[in-house]
C-alpha cells in the first residue's frame, strides 16, 4: 500500500503576481517580477500536485493581464483552502516576507473584507506558513524579512487590507519572494537551485499551513 499524500483533498489556488490594475510589477537586472512569480507558481503547482492537492492559477499565460479582484474572484470560485500570491519586492534590505490581512480593509468603492471568518484562518496559519518557509529556506543565502499584515503595504495601509485579501472569501498570504532590486537576491532566484529551493520552501509552507 502506498502512503497517502499529504495534500489529498486540498485546494490551493496560485496567483503569480502581475499584470494587474497595479501594473507590470518591479524588475531586477535581469529578472522581472512577473516572469519569477509566474515560473515559481509553475514549479509551485507541479510539486503541491505531486503531494496531493488540487491546484488552480489565476493566470494562464505569464503576460495576461488579470485584475486583483478578480484573481481573489477565481480562488473563490475553485473553493481554495488556500489563496497563495507571488510576488517580489523593491526595496531597501534583502530576502523574504509573507504578508497577511489582520484586520478587514475597504476599497475606494466602500466594498469590505476578508469576513471575519476568512481572517481568523489566515491569522492562524500566517505563522505557521512564514515559519516553515524560513525553516525550509535554512542554508541559503536568502535572508528572513519577516512576516508582516497588509499594513505594513503602501495599498493596505489605505485600505486596511490589500485588494486581493479584501475580495477575498478563502484564506489568504502574499509573499514577496525577494529584494528584487537586491543583486544577492537575485542571483539567489536566478541559479537555479536557488529557484528550486525557494519553489520547495513555498510547497513546504502551504503544506505546513494546510496541515497545521
Ligand atoms: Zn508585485
Amino acid at each position: 500500500m502506498s502512503e497517502p499524500k499529504p495534500l489529498a483533498g486540498k485546494r490551493v489556488c496560485l496567483d503569480p503576481g502581475h499584470p494587474s490594475e497595479v501594473g507590470m510589477g518591479t524588475r531586477g537586472r535581469v529578472l522581472t517580477e512577473v516572469g519569477v512569480a509566474w515560473t515559481i507558481a509553475l514549479r509551485v503547482g507541479g510539486l503541491l500536485l505531486e503531494r496531493g492537492a488540487v491546484v488552480q492559477l489565476t493566470k494562464s499565460a505569464e503576460r495576461e493581464n488579470v485584475v486583483n479582484q478578480k484573481r481573489a474572484d477565481i480562488a473563490n470560485r475553485f473553493r481554495a483552502d488556500l489563496l497563495l500570491r507571488f510576488h517580489c519586492d523593491a526595496a531597501a534590505g534583502r530576502g523574504v516576507a509573507t504578508y497577511y490581512p489582520d484586520r478587514q480593509g475597504k476599497t475606494k468603492r466602500g466594498v469590505t473584507g476578508p469576513a471575519p471568518a476568512v481572517l481568523a484562518v489566515t491569522k492562524r496559519i500566517a505563522p505557521t506558513f512564514h515559519r516553515a518557509l524560513i525553516r525550509s529556506l535554512a542554508g541559503t543565502t536568502m535572508r528572513d524579512r519577516g512576516l508582516k499584515t497588509d499594513m505594513a503595504t503602501a495599498i493596505g495601509a489605505m485600505q486596511g487590507a490589500l485588494t486581493g485579501s479584501i475580495f477575498s472569501q478563502v484564506p489568504v498570504l502574499l509573499v514577496e519572494m525577494a529584494v528584487l532590486t537586491n543583486a544577492q537576491d537575485e542571483a539567489f532566484l536566478r541559479d537555479p537551485k536557488g529557484h528550486e529551493r525557494m519553489a520547495i520552501a513555498l510547497a513546504d509552507a502551504a503544506q505546513a499551513a494546510l496541515t497545521a
